[in-house]
């Protein structure tokens, strides 16, 4: 264990124990202001990193300035005018001998006028924007120098200055008196910031806790502003790395606590799971058939399986998931199948009893719109276990539903849960005797592995990394909605050779009711255009029943075009459906269109998807379409959807507290995701203790999640 750093260690207060409030000038309102920033302790004031820095340390020729420059210039004024445009403003030109600059000022009175005479020498600071003539700097800051002090003056600041985040009643000013006081402190020893990272553990050029701090709030004038801002500077990296090091300790714990509990060891695959396998009209692909058997090497051990599967839309995740749960129903236990939306809950009680049932098993099915009568004789299946797999949404386990004995759970779309929902779905299913449930999470965000690794490190990992053999990408065209005719006629054409389609009406997602109604409008209208087809309609404020009946008349090829919110957006399988328009595409993120375009392209036929857009659009929803034109690889896209959004969107986590990184960034610090990882495994091993200092450095309260 390495020692507490500094002489007084021993009488220096953890800084992560310290309040503010035992700072000079900081009261209840000032601690309430500082709460907004996050800032609770005088070790959060000291995570508090500049967002950017100014460089005031050295005086730039006015010949080397170039616009968007922020620096300070020294200068003589050669002239002042004050001209009247639509605002009357005061314009000084000075100049260094190596250029010429202009100071533009809106607001001055004539004393200020005065000071500005031909011959004084100014120092200034400011941003160097091009004007009509010259360059020129909008109310710099500057103050006169005396005559002849070039010399005497010319080191401005010793370091480059901090900009902070600030909030509102809580300026720079302030809040660099407050930062200072905290270094200050620190300097002197009064402050405890051991280092917890064994050096050898440490990614080389990486210095120490204390040092890096101190020179991220004070940087000397020898560091690149531009490495700085890019967030690669050692100090900042080794920050980064703590805090990234220390997340995915807690994770790991969590999962090393998930192992120490009990799950039923289940029997190897019999002839229950063979006769299905044998049924099915297709072979498991060789993906398939490997996460499988690691799904299957896991459900023979007693301890409660943590898999994450990741598959492309398309990929065949649900079969896998009734092979497993095959598994359990050959030992004699129950499997739940928990689905986000009632639509795709639905789907999947319709595809296990179609392989299921001709085995002689039974499957229930819960959601909040059965009758009275019909669940309490579901509930009653599960409690008796009569109903070997119960399929629902959520509400499943929310409500009272007992299970004779449950042996697995699967979550499928789980970006749809967060991460909370998945930590407490772990506890629900503990049996009288105290053993765990396995569980199986199913989802088609398909990230990459170091990512998966690091925001799933309490998860064993496998990849579906295959579609099944056939299918043909789905030709992806953008389409301005100026030409909606052309596209109305091409769903006729499709459908006149027997193809079905899907006409999906996107609105802000926020607006459920707003989307409805869209797609009550389109549907009107295109029974008038296209008065030979049969059209249906599918949205989420139609009853449970209604919805059902839509959707098996599609399936059932009764219908020849759907009409239907983003509802459909997850899991619903109609393989001879092989077109699809998706109206307003430019209001969706990728993720969601390349799952809506994944109801499209599961058959044999050549599949399209038409993405209408309203114009004008932006550059970003430009560039999102033309992802999707180009690619039909969910890991492509995902990693397209990274660059666009950042990995606190994609993952979802943004809200749940898990990964609320306040220095790292999952983006911009891929390359030490790795390292961490090594790292975080050997403390593990080997410096237990720095483990326990380390999740309450980093995260204090809400290592309680640990303990779920
Ligand atoms: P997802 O991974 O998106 O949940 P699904 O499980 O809905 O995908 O499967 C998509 C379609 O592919 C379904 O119609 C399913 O029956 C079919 N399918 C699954 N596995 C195979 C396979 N190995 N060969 C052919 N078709 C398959
Ligand atoms: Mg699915």
């Amino acid at each position: 264990m390495s020692p507490a750093y500094g002489s007084s260690a021993s009488t220096a207060t953890p800084a992560h124990r310290l309040d503010v409030t035992t700072l000079k000038g900081v009261g209840p309102s000032m601690a309430e202001r500082l709460q907004r920033l996050r800032i609770q302790t005088v070790q959060d004031l000291l995570f508090h990193l500049p967002s950017r820095y100014q460089d005031r340390t050295r005086i730039t020729p006015i010949g080397a300035l170039r616009p968007g420059d922020e620096v300070v210039v020294e200068g003589e004024v050669q002239g002042s005018e004050v001209k009247f445009g639509r605002r009357r403003m005061l314009l000084t030109h000075i100049s260094d001998g190596s250029g010429g600059l202009t100071l533009r000022f809106f607001h001055f009175n004539s004393a200020q006028q005065q000071s500005l005479s031909p011959g004084t020498r100014l120092r200034c600071f400011g941003e160097v924007r091009s004007g009509v003539t010259s360059l020129e700097m909008v109310h710099p800051e500057f103050r006169r120098l005396a005559p002849g002090a070039a010399g005497s003056e010319a080191v401005v600041e010793e370091h480059l200055t901090p900009i902070y985040p600030t909030t509102e009643g809580l300026q720079m000013p302030g809040l660099r008196k407050l930062i200072d006081q905290a270094l200050t402190l620190l300097q002197e020893g009064a402050l405890a910031l051991p280092d917890l990272i064994p050096t050898a553990l440490l990614p080389s050029g990486m210095g120490r806790l204390r040092e890096s701090l101190l020179s991220l709030h004070r940087p000397t004038p020898d560091i690149a502003l531009s490495q700085l801002s890019e967030g690669g500077h050692p100090a900042q990296q080794r920050l980064a790395f703590e805090e990234l090091l220390a997340h995915q300790l807690s994770l790991r714990l969590l999962r090393q606590r998930q192992r120490l509990h009990v799950a039923p060891a289940l029997r190897a695959p019999g002839p229950l799971v063979a006769q299905l396998q044998a049924r099915l009209p297709f072979a498991l692909t060789g993906a398939q058939q490997r996460v499988l058997d690691e799904i299957r090497a896991d459900l023979q051990q007693p301890t409660p399986m943590q898999r994450l599967v990741q598959g492309d839309v398309g990929c065949g995740k649900t079969i896998v998931a009734a092979l497993a749960a095959l598994q359990a129903v050959e030992s004699g236990l129950q499997a739940a199948v928990m689905a986000p939306t009632e639509l795709l809950a639905e789907q999947h009680y319709q595809s296990l009893r179609g392989w299921l049932e001709p085995l002689g098993l039974k499957v229930a099915w819960l959601t909040g719109r059965l009758t009275a009568k019909a669940r309490r004789e579901m509930l009653a299946a599960i409690e008796s276990g009569t109903a070997v797999v119960a399929v629902g949404t959520h509400a499943l386990f929310q409500q009272e539903a007992t299970f004779r004995a449950l042996g697995l759970v699967i979550v499928d779309e789980q970006h749809r849960f967060g991460v909370h929902q998945r930590l407490a779905l772990r506890e629900k299913g503990v049996q009288a005797d105290g053993s765990h449930p396995h569980q199986l999470i199913m989802t088609a965000t398909p990230i990459p592995r170091t990512l998966a690794m690091t925001a799933y490190a309490d998860l064993d990992l496998s990849v579906i990394d295959e579609l099944p053999p056939g299918r043909t990408p789905v030709e992806t065209v953008a389409i301005s909605d100026e030409r909606r005719d052309e596209v109305v006629q091409r769903v006729a054409a499709a459908c006149a050779e027997g193809r079905q389609a899907y006409w999906v009406c996107t609105l802000i997602e926020e607006s459920e009711s707003l989307q409805c109604q869209a797609a009550e409008e389109s549907v009107v209208q295109l029974r008038q255009q296209l008065p030979q087809l049969r059209i249906g309609l599918i949205h989420g404020r139609m009853k449970g029943a209604q919805k059902e009946q839509a959707m098996n008349a599609f399936k059932q090829g009764e219908l020849e075009l759907l009409v239907a919110t983003t509802v459909i957006e997850v899991g619903v399988d109609v393989p001879n459906a092989s077109l699809m328009i998706i109206e307003n595409a430019e209001r969706l993120g990728l993720a969601q269109l390349h799952q809506l375009r994944g109801r499209v392209g599961r058959g044999s036929t050549k599949s399209s998807c038409v993405l209408m857009y309203h114009p004008p659009i932006s550059q970003q929803a430009r560039e999102r379409l033309g992802v999707l034109r180009e690619s039909n690889d969910g890991f492509v896209i995902a990693r397209k959807d990274l660059e666009l959004r950042g990995p606190g969107e994609v993952l979802g986590t943004r809200q749940t507290g898990m990964l609320q990184l306040r220095i790292a960034d999952l983006q911009r610090d891929q390359a030490l995701l790795a390292p961490v990882g090594v790292a975080a495994q050997r403390l593990l091993q080997e410096y237990p203790q720095q483990v326990t200092l380390l999740l309450e450095r980093w995260l204090g309260e809400r290592q309680r999640y640990g303990d779920v």
